[in-house]
């Protein structure tokens, strides 16, 4: 099985049924709505349509929210080919002075004409287009345009500096939560979150509208960099967002903010994902660079949880064959990655840290096939994984919501059974089930723990032999 999680955004181009279960069956285990996009009809249809594959799915489809956040994007009615020194008019309302032919877009953000001065540089589609402002009128700035690009639709416009008046969670935000939360989705994702107390609103509205979806933050610029541990202490998981990063922080930057994130996430046992640009290529090529397949083998190396796809399965050619270059080569990594014993030694006073680290180790010692987890909330399943065995990890909860926000955990593989007394009837069974879906075979050791079951107060690590 393959530890690396395969997240794809689903967009224009894989918004049919049949496309989503192609994705499925090339090996997403995460479908991820980007609400930056479209409308709340179109939303909620994609949401039902991954609900159903999922339930048809042996291991199940997680459902990711990704929010717009406090993010200026161009409209989706202006597309245009920039060439370098083209005018360009950004507009602010419709009451502004804008002729037939000319090349502009509209903001939904008033205060733009008062946070830019001329000769400022503003960027447009993650860096990839920079114009220069020229003049500033009541209602539009014109702008030069640095260098040729095609200008697509809801694309970033970014300022530096320019968030710090903007509220971490907008009303558009509020109502897509509300939306993703009506529809059982597994995670948010909170672009933008620059301290602990983004992430804490963001928790607070989740709670006041009843949802336990688990908390993923976006870190996107200087100030999530600044703040990465208490972020990573407040939020369930971490997404590296490397498109924004790049124009918000210097691009040398990147390498080094995901290593650290990655380590850092590790360390706490909550996930993380590496996004953007993974297979850039791939939206016009059948085949990734040489330098992509190297940075999804590195994501894999570093041992992230999850590998993103945004724009390859929304709008490239290619979806499909992007899935199936990702398990490609994370299979192909995987064989290398080695189980490393804590450095500072293996002594705890936690006892579900030392009956997880302890399975890992035995896993490794006896060659084991499998590590079966019991966990009801995945709180035991993340201190498995965060030791980051080479080993396939088998999860069982008695509950639906649990096991599909299971899915996003490193080699993590979420079953449902029926929680009883008899805790060796219940591995029993559950390593019956393995067997049975051909997971596992007659002999195969196994370790198996819980921290419930046999008695109050007993906590579990075993070794056993699929009978
Ligand atoms: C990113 O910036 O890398 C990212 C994942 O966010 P979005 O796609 O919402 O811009």
């Amino acid at each position: 099985m393959r530890r690396v999680k395969i997240i794809a955004s689903i967009g224009p181009k894989t918004e049919s049924e049949g496309m989503i279960k192609k994705l499925a069956d090339a090996g997403m285990n995460i479908a991820r709505i980007n609400m930056s996009h479209s409308n709340h009809k179109w939303h909620s249809e994609m949401m039902k349509r991954i609900k159903k594959i999922s339930s048809n799915s042996v291991f199940p489809i997680g459902l990711m929210l990704d929010t717009q956040g406090p993010e200026i994007r161009t409209s989706a009615k202006t597309e245009f080919g920039l060439k370098k020194g083209d005018i360009f008019k950004i507009a602010v309302s419709s009451a502004c002075d804008i002729q037939e032919g000319e090349k502009h877009t509209f903001v939904d953000y008033k205060n733009l004409i008062n946070k830019v001065k001329v000769k400022d540089i503003i960027m447009m589609d993650e860096g990839l287009i920079s114009l220069e402002v020229l003049k500033l009128e009541p209602y539009h700035i014109t702008c030069k345009v640095l260098n040729k690009g095609k200008l697509e639709k809801r694309k970033s416009v970014t300022i530096k500096g320019i968030r710090a008046d903007m509220p971490s969670i907008t009303k558009k935000d509020i109502e897509d939560v509300k939306l993703g939360v009506k529809n059982s989705v597994d995670y948010i994702a909170q672009s933008f979150v620059r301290n602990a107390e983004d992430a804490r609103q963001m928790r607070k509205l989740l709670k006041s509208i009843g949802s336990e979806a688990m908390l993923i933050a976006k870190i996107e610029d200087q100030e999530g960099v600044d703040n990465m541990d208490s972020i990573i202490q407040e939020a369930d998981g971490i997404m590296v967002a490397r498109g924004d990063l790049g124009v918000e922080i210097p691009m040398e930057e990147i390498p080094t903010v995901q290593k650290q994130l990655v380590d850092k996430c590790i360390a706490a046992g909550k996930p993380v994902i590496i996004a953007t640009h993974l297979l850039e290529s791939m939206i016009e090529n059948p085949r990734p660079t040489r330098a992509e397949v190297t940075d999804v083998a590195n994501a894999v190396f570093e041992k992230a949880d999850c590998i993103m796809l945004s724009g390859e399965t929304t709008k490239g050619d290619y979806p499909v064959e992007c899935v199936e270059a990702m398990h490609k080569i994370a299979k192909n990594v995987q064989k290398r990655l080695n189980f490393e014993v804590p450095k500072n030694g293996v002594k705890t006073k936690d006892v579900r840290e030392a009956i997880t680290l302890g399975a890992c180790i035995n896993a490794e010692n006896l060659d084991a096939k499998a590590i079966i987890v019991f966990s009801r909330t995945g709180r035991l399943l993340s201190l498995v994984t965060k030791r980051r065995p080479n080993i396939d990890i088998f999860v069982f909860t008695d509950s639906e919501e649990a096991r599909r926000k299971m899915m996003i955990y490193w080699s993590a593989f979420p079953f449902r059974i029926k929680f009883i007394k008899n805790f060796d009837q219940m591995a029993r069974i559950a390593m019956k089930m393995l067997k049975d879906r051909k997971f596992l075979s007659k002999g195969d050791r196994v370790l198996v723990v819980s921290d419930f079951g046999r008695k109050k107060d007993v906590d579990i690590m075993e070794i056993r032999s699929v009978e």
